[in-house]
C-alpha cells in the first residue's frame, strides 16, 4: 500500500483542534487493520500532539504554558517576528504516531490527537499515512 492522505485544517490564533476523528476516517480508507498511523504536519508554527480530550482547559492551560515558556520576544532577530512560533512548534513536535487495530487508533480514555496553532489563523495541511504491519 503507498500514498498518504491530507487533512485540512481551519485554526485560530493559537489554538488546539481535536483531528482525531478526521484520523480515524484516513485510517478506514486505508483499509489496514493492523500497523501504525504516521500524523505529520507540514508547517514551521503548527504541530502536532496527543493529550486530553475531555476538559478543554487542558487545552487552554498547554497554550497558557507554551507562551509562557516562549513568549513573544523584541530579542529575536527572525524578520517574520514569530519565532515564540517556531520554538512553540519544536517543543511540541512535527508528527506523531499510533498503533493501529482492528482498523483503529489505539488511544487512551482521555486521548486526542491535536493540531497545536501557534501563528494563525491558517488553513493548515496534515498529512497521515498508515502502514500495514
Ligand atoms: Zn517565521
Amino acid at each position: 500500500m503507498s500514498g498518504y492522505e491530507m487533512i485540512e485544517v481551519e485554526t485560530g490564533k493559537t489554538s488546539m483542534t481535536d483531528i482525531t476523528s478526521k484520523v480515524r476516517d484516513c485510517i478506514r480508507r486505508s483499509g489496514v487493520r493492523d500497523g501504525i498511523c504516521v500524523i505529520f504536519s507540514m508547517h514551521t508554527t503548527a504541530g502536532i500532539t496527543i493529550n486530553e480530550n475531555a476538559d478543554p482547559d487542558v487545552q487552554r492551560d498547554m497554550l497558557y504554558g507554551l507562551d509562557k515558556a516562549f513568549p513573544i520576544r523584541d530579542e529575536y532577530r527572525h524578520a517574520e517576528g514569530n519565532s515564540h512560533a517556531h520554538l512553540r512548534t519544536s517543543c511540541v513536535g512535527p508528527s506523531t504516531t499510533v498503533i493501529v487495530s482492528d482498523g483503529e487508533p489505539v488511544l487512551g480514555t482521555w486521548q486526542g490527537i491535536y493540531l497545536c496553532e501557534f501563528d494563525g489563523p491558517r488553513r493548515r495541511k496534515v498529512l497521515v499515512k498508515t502502514l500495514s504491519g
